[in-house]
């Protein structure tokens, strides 16, 4: 099987070729960090990062760039509101950022630029577009991109004409008679009082400002993508799908136009929203719940990505208590298997035992060929999650039976709950008492090589009074509570 994603630049599911074999560039839209990023944005980021293990699981060298919008609308007001410069505003939510992302058990990207830092190749690609003549300055002093004059414009959201209109002037009314034409994007903002209030405004030759959103991430990509392998098409380019229009389309037409190449990512791939009790998730409603609203719950890391796997990243999905109940109760039964399989002896007990062993690893077998099937279909992680599940029942049916947990069966297991990362976090006491009794196997084994079995049987005892049973193997000596 071959991995197949949608593509939203075509609609439809295809092949997924990397332009070099054998590794991928991925560029996804990171958060913009005015305030908390919510659990909606965590449904994108965590697509994201099912499809970054899914890639690298599948033997392909991933770079992965996700880019902190630092500078733009949101960013300013919010600073301007706060009396504080625009750096200091941003960066403790930068900082809860990375650790959100980290209680999710999302894996930290290679790079994090921040549109801050790129303001020097951000001129440069103003210039080239300004050169190349697709770009021009408004009245207002601020740099726009003349959609006119690039007529691939659409071709990603395959909006029409006056959609893109009204798209475009419901965003950017203010700048209506500066622009050429109502469609055209702002590049460069000329800076305003509040831009130097915060310390957000730079000089270029083309007069002091400050970027416009979609120029960073065009500029932090390219420039990125050069500096790692050269090259100037991504492989795959991600956000949450509100980002279709006009953000991507707008990278699509800065980048291409100041590369020449028809693309700027072969593969665009989107989410749908997340909702809370079926509206969309904004601060404008009032209904967000955020990363660590939840962690603060006791909500576990895992049950919300059990939770957000169990649904397709191209449906929306709703959060809510009973979800969240569901996801954790599913979460438990995933732990207990994992703990039953761990402590399972390695070898058959009698005669039923040997075909239920048989019957383990073909669950074991099974479990890898569904598994794969299902995240190569577009990552198909419902799936996916339904074959782990079957894979659990298999599983305890055939150790009832008194099965061996062979080396496949927990190889298996431990590699499907590995790329969705989703057993259960360890409970600080379990950590606790886990170094206990590693300490007190230790002490058992050195008092049985001095054939001090009193002792040993001591430690055993002590060992059994907070629950724990040991099970002397051919591999040494397992432990597990009850
Ligand atoms: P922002 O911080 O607004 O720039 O958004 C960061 C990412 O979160 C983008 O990829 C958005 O498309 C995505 N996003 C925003 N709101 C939601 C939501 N309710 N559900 C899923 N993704 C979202
Ligand atoms: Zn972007």
């Amino acid at each position: 099987m071959t991995l197949r994603l949608y593509n939203t630049m075509t609609r439809q599911v295809e092949d997924f070729v990397p332009i070099v074999p054998g590794r991928v560039s991925l560029y996804t839209c990171g958060p913009t960090i005015w305030n908390y990023a919510h659990i909606g944005n965590f449904r994108t980021f965590l697509f994201e990062d099912l499809l970054r293990r899914w890639l690298e699981a599948s033997g392909l060298t991933v770079f992965h760039v996700m880019n902190l919008t630092d500078v733009d609308d949101r960013t300013i007001q919010a600073a301007a509101r706060a009396g504080v410069t625009l750096r200091e505003h941003v960066e403790p939510y930068a900082q809860a950022f990375f650790a959100d992302r980290d209680y999710l058990r999302i894996l930290p990207a290679h790079a994090y630029p921040r549109a801050t830092q790129f303001i020097a190749p951000m001129i440069s690609l103003v210039e080239s577009l300004l050169a190349k003549g697709v770009a021009y300055r408004g009245e207002d002093g601020s740099v726009y991109f003349a959609i006119a004059r690039f007529p691939a414009y659409g071709r990603l959201s395959q909006l029409d004409q006056r959609e893109l209109r009204s798209g475009a002037s419901g965003r950017v009314s203010s700048d209506e008679y500066a622009k050429e034409d109502a469609r055209d994007f702002v590049l460069w903002k000329a800076a305003q009082p509040d831009d130097e209030q915060v310390q957000a405004a730079w000089d270029a030759p083309f007069g002091r400002g400050r970027p416009g959103w979609h120029l960073e991430c065009s500029a932090m990509a390219l420039d990125l993508l050069r500096e790692k392998w050269g090259g100037d098409v991504l492989d795959i380019h991600c956000g949450g799908v509100d980002l279709i229009f006009p953000h991507h389309e707008d990278e699509i037409a800065q980048s291409c136009a100041h590369t020449g190449k028809p693309d700027f990512a072969r593969v665009w791939m989107h989410a749908e929203f997340l909702n809370i009790r079926g509206t969309k998730m904004s601060k404008r409603f009032g209904n967000i719940t955020t990363a660590r609203d939840l962690k603060e719950d006791g909500v576990d890391a895992a049950a919300l990505r059990l939770f957000f796997f169990q649904t397709h990243y191209r449906q929306k999905i709703d959060l809510n208590d009973e979800s969240i109940a569901q996801a954790t109760a599913g979460l438990r039964r995933l732990g207990d298997f994992a703990a039953r399989l761990e402590a399972a002896p390695t070898r058959a007990t009698g005669a039923v035992g040997e075909g239920a062993t048989a019957e383990l690893d073909g669950a074991a077998a099974q479990l890898r060929d569904q598994f794969s099937a299902a995240l190569d279909d577009d990552l198909n992680a419902p799936r996916a999650v339904a074959a782990l599940f079957d894979f659990v029942t298999a599983g305890n049916r055939a150790l009832d039976r008194g099965a061996g947990a062979s080396s496949a069966a927990r190889e298996a297991f431990a590699w499907a709950t590995g790329v969705l990362d989703v057993l259960p976090t360890p409970k600080e006491a379990d950590a606790e008492l886990a170094t206990w009794v590693e300490e007190r196997i230790q002490a058992r084994k050195a008092a049985r090589l001095a054939r001090d079995f009193g002792k040993a049987d001591a430690i055993r005892d002590e060992l059994a009074a907070r629950g724990v049973t040991l099970e002397d193997g051919p591999g040494g000596t397992k432990w597990r509570v009850g």
